[in-house]
């Protein structure tokens, strides 16, 4: 059939799931617009701070804004915080000290993170470097976390347990706020005391609450991801308990100084808009993620999670099981992009990343991936992860010429 007729039968099947999109879009908008209005959002706080940035007013109100909307204590939310490794790292040396053992509970956590807690390999820098040691609890073969050996490897030197929602580079489903309510329970049960960080990355806004409204004590995440909403131009965010959130800041900037310093630039009113804009830009991406999973079923590929399982991010994975597939989509995806669209995208080391990784990104913002991006550990059995559109008519333009690509590559197969 031809692509643009599947494409069209495609949106005409997935309108039913479209619907329970928008219908948590709605429920996360009013919560952002009520919490704007209950901190008193006014135009001067449009405007950001130079220098040392004392008792900068957008700053506070807009972490304020974060902290309600993420129904946290408090929250740190800074354009010095460069990326979401950089959030996550300032909340486990926030937390962690020598002696301190850092569980996770999903298998390894996102590869950027090996270097900062120095596993599988010793890193200069890292938490093992300074005393704190790591295990983790290997998954389920189907993906899902292993309750029982969680339970087990519950010590009384765990002081941190670290949950991911996202798949990262995996294919496993993402972690849901209701599992992870689940997985809280477990970890108080036994440890009371320790502390639950949430690698929250794609997460934010795909559900109508968000982890600390679940009994997490922190969570972390990128401004180039959901909660900046596409414009943000660069930043990330730590929410959570006041106590932990401002362990983090002392990491961020120093002991004495924490949060109370950091000037906000021309950050404040694209954080602002961002952060408002966000629901809806996330559930555009998720209408296009749904989209990609039934196109790709009906080309006769495997895809996680299908268009009819519960989503708990935006990422879009399609196992395309051969390297030349997985160049097509990337090159096709490329070639689509409103900025780029002319560069021609080639597997490459990139800094935390084990394999090399092969990226289509014509993003306006440099790798933010609330954009539409497709990325990939080069290795077996070559799965794409596609996350972010703007808009779901954007997802569908730049899927189809990665669609395209992708059947030319296969025809070329065929026909050798
Ligand atoms: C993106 C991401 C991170 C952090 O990545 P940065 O590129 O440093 O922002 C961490 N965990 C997950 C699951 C992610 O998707």
């Amino acid at each position: 059939m031809e692509l643009e007729r599947l494409a069209d039968e495609v949106e005409g099947e997935m309108q039913p799931w479209y619907r329970a999109i928008e219908r948590r879009a709605l429920k996360n908008h009013r919560r952002v617009l009520e919490a704007f209005r209950a901190c008193g959002v006014s135009e001067t706080h449009l405007r950001g701070s130079t220098g040392y940035g004392y008792g900068d007013p957008a700053r506070e109100v807009l972490e304020r804004v974060f902290a309600r909307v993420f129904d946290a204590e408090a929250a740190l939310v800074r354009g010095q915080i460069v990326s979401g490794t950089h959030a996550l790292a300032l909340c486990l040396f926030g937390i962690l000290r020598a002696g301190d053992e850092l569980l996770s509970v999903q298998g390894p956590p996102y590869d950027t993170l090996a270097p900062v807690i120095g596993w599988p390999r010793e890193a200069p820098g890292s938490l093992r470097s300074l005393g704190v040691t790591y295990r983790e609890v290997a998954l389920r073969p189907d993906g899902t976390v292993d309750e029982r050996a969680l339970r087990e490897a519950l010590s009384r030197r765990t002081r941190a347990v670290l949950l991911t929602r996202s798949c990262g580079y995996r294919w496993r489903p993402a972690l849901t706020v209701d599992e992870v309510a689940r997985l809280v329970a477990i970890v108080k049960e036994r440890r009371p005391d320790a502390v639950v960080v949430v690698d929250n990355c794609y997460g934010e806004f795909v559900e109508a609450v968000e982890p600390p409204a679940v009994g997490a004590d922190l969570v972390a995440g990128s401004l180039i991801k959901n909660p900046g909403g596409g414009i943000a131009p660069t930043g990330g965010y730590v929410a959570g308990r006041k106590e932990y959130v401002e362990l983090a800041s002392y990491r961020l900037t120093a002991p004495g100084l924490g949060g109370s310093v950091g000037p906000t630039l021309d950050w404040p009113r694209l954080f602002f808009q961002g952060f408002f804009m966000a629901p809806h830009v996330v559930a555009e991406a998720l209408k296009g993620a749904v989209f990609t999973a039934r196109l790709f079923e009906r080309l006769g590929f495997e895809v996680l999670p299908r268009h009819d399982q519960p989503r708990g991010d935006i990422v879009q994975a399609v196992r395309l099981g051969r390297a030349e597939y997985l160049e097509a989509f990337c090159r096709g995806l490329q070639s689509a992009s409103p900025v780029d669209s002319r560069a021609r995208p080639e597997p490459g080391p990139l800094p935390g990343y084990e394999d090399p990784v092969l990226m289509a990104a014509g993003t306006f913002v440099q790798g933010a991936s609330l954009e539409l991006t497709a990325d990939a550990p080069f290795r077996e059995p070559y799965v794409v992860y596609v996350q972010g559109g703007l808009s779901k008519e954007y997802v569908r333009l730049g899927v189809l010429a990665a669609a395209r690509a992708v059947l030319a590559a296969q025809q070329y197969r065929a026909g050798r």
